[in-house]
């Protein structure tokens, strides 16, 4: 039981942003997920619910199956996952992080908050929303014609992506290691990837937020060093910096539409299992085949 818990402490990276997601590695979440006892949808990505969590969890799975066959055909990866959808009572028997999104790649299992709405994610998109003012944030938001409210629903549904996006860069990529900046950049590369064939409005909605919360919060630093160090410890920062990424993928998917940037990842140097690059490294073999990256990296530590 104590070498469990350790290893649950070990394995399960919470984090603070406040505390959106957490990564883990170890065999237990499925199992976890599997003792609630609860009921599930059958198919190619198996689907526990919550009680009364049927329509979202059918919903859900419908976008998180047809994110599974499409990095099956574009990035030739594939492996089950299963997928749980859980309210609040259920999701702490499962994370430590009651109402974190959870990814856990041996086996695959992505958790997923039933009420994100309800969640610290969405409190800090509603709070940076009213801080923003600039003529950028206005501009974005006069072009989304959505509401605040209609869009963080959007972005907490694509968040599930992301995190989809983490079981494949922490699994089968393995680039689980090479930094945790760049780990959350790729999770939201992949998200991207799919999105920008299926569901274009939802980008728009998530680069909305994310100026929102690059231009209303503070952060506490803005050096990806101490992302890397600091993670879990971050708060509002960490969804700062995840903002940054989001308009950083955006960027690199403009100006390589079609390349396979994974298979380029591995020309630049980045091999299965590379570990612990610095900031200045990675930055400089990522700016190979990915020219601007660096720029776009010393702006966001630059500042204003
Ligand atoms: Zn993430």
């Amino acid at each position: 039981m104590i070498r469990k818990l350790a290893a649950l402490l070990i394995t399960q990276i919470v984090l603070g942003w406040p505390v959106p997601e957490a990564l883990a590695q170890d065999e237990g979440t499925l199992a976890r997920v599997q003792s609630l006892g609860l009921e599930s949808l059958p198919g190619p990505v198996p689907t526990y619910y919550s009680p009364e969590m049927r329509p979202r969890a059918e919903a859900l799975q419908r976008r998180v199956r047809d994110a599974v066959s499409f990095f099956e055909s574009r990035h030739k990866l594939s492996s089950p996952l299963t997928l749980a959808v859980l309210n609040e009572a259920h999701s702490a028997a499962v994370s430590q992080q009651p109402y974190a999104m959870l990814a856990s790649v041996a086996p695959r299992v992505v958790v997923v908050p039933a009420f994100p709405d309800r969640g610290p994610v969405a409190q800090v998109l509603r709070k940076a929303h009213g801080a923003a003012s600039s003529p950028e944030v206005r501009q974005a938001w006069s072009r989304l014609g959505v509401s605040h409210e209609a869009a963080v629903r959007q972005v907490l549904d694509a968040m599930v992506i992301h995190e989809v996006g983490h079981t494949y860069v922490n699994g089968a990529l393995g680039f689980r290691d090479v930094a945790r900046w760049f780990n959350e950049f790729m999770a939201t590369y992949i998200a991207y990837t799919f999105l920008r064939s299926r569901d274009t409005a939802a980008i728009s909605a998530w680069n909305a937020v994310s100026l929102d919360v690059v231009h209303g919060i503070t952060p506490s630093t803005r050096r990806l060093d101490e992302f890397n160090r600091l993670y879990t410890g971050l708060g509002e920062t960490y969804g700062w910096f995840q903002s940054h990424f989001n308009l950083g993928v955006t960027a690199v998917l403009e100006q390589r539409q079609n390349a396979d940037w994974f298979a380029e990842l591995r020309g630049a140097g980045l091999v299965t299992g590379t570990r612990s690059l610095t900031t200045l490294e990675l930055l400089d073999r990522l700016d190979r085949i990915t020219p601007g990256l660096k720029q776009w990296a010393e702006k966001l530590e630059a500042g204003p």
